[in-house]
C-alpha cells in the first residue's frame, strides 16, 4: 500500500514517530485523534458528517465517532478539609487536582474511583454518592466528563505515588490558584463555595 492521496504516510512507516498524532489545532476542535482507519489502513479524511467535522475512509467507508473520556474522581474531606494530589506529569503538570483518573474499559467507575484513590494516595475509600458529574473540554487528551463521587476513608494510610505527590488536605480558603483542568477545577472548586 502506498501513502494515499492526502499524502500522509502510512501507519506502518510512522509505528515510533509522532507523526501520526494529529495537529493540536484539530484536536482541541474536533477531537479527531485516528487518522488511519482500523478497518483498511488507509489514511482518514475529514469531511462534515451529521452535523460534525469527523474523520471517515473514503475507501472503505469507516466513519470514526469520537467519543467523551470518562474519568473518575474521588472527594475525600478529614476536619472540612479536601485532599488534593500534585500532578507530576502533563498535561496540568504541577496543578493541584483530586486523586482521579480515566475509566478502563473493562470497570466501572465506581471501580475505578476506588482503584485510582488507592494508586495515588494510598488510601482505600468506599463511594458514598456521586458528588457531580463535569464536561471538560481543556484537556488536550480530549474532552470527557470527569464523575466525582463523595469518598470515605477506610483503611490505608496517606503516601505519595508517581502520579501524584504532596497528598495535602485544604481547608476552603488554602485552595491554590494552580488547579488541574480535565474537570478538577470546576469540581474543587464547586467544594470550595459549598457550606461546610
Ligand atoms: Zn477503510
Amino acid at each position: 500500500m502506498g501513502s494515499g492521496s492526502t499524502g500522509r504516510p502510512h501507519p506502518r512507516e510512522v509505528r515510533d514517530g509522532t507523526e501520526s498524532v494529529p495537529s493540536r489545532e484539530g484536536k482541541e476542535k474536533n477531537n479527531l485523534n485516528a487518522l488511519f482507519c482500523p478497518q483498511c489502513g488507509r489514511a482518514l479524511k475529514i469531511k462534515e458528517i451529521y452535523r460534525q467535522p469527523r474523520a471517515f475512509c473514503s475507501e472503505c467507508g469507516y466513519i470514526h465517532y469520537e467519543q467523551l473520556k470518562v474519568g473518575a474522581g474521588a472527594i475525600i474531606e478529614k476536619d472540612g478539609k479536601l485532599l488534593l494530589l500534585q500532578r507530576t506529569e502533563e498535561p496540568f503538570k504541577l496543578h493541584w487536582n483530586l486523586p482521579a483518573g480515566y475509566v478502563d474499559i473493562c470497570e466501572s467507575p465506581i471501580q475505578a474511583v476506588l482503584r485510582e484513590v488507592q494508586e495515588e494516595s494510598g488510601l482505600k475509600v468506599e463511594a458514598i454518592r456521586i458528588d457531580d458529574i463535569y464536561f471538560f473540554n481543556d484537556d488536550p487528551r480530549g474532552n470527557g466528563i470527569l464523575i466525582v463521587y463523595k469518598c470515605k476513608v477506610i483503611a490505608g494510610r496517606l503516601s505519595e505515588s508517581s502520579e501524584g505527590t504532596n497528598p495535602t488536605y485544604f481547608a476552603r480558603d488554602q485552595i491554590l490558584d494552580q488547579l488541574a483542568g480535565g474537570g478538577h477545577n470546576q469540581a474543587i472548586r464547586s467544594w470550595q463555595k459549598k457550606k461546610t
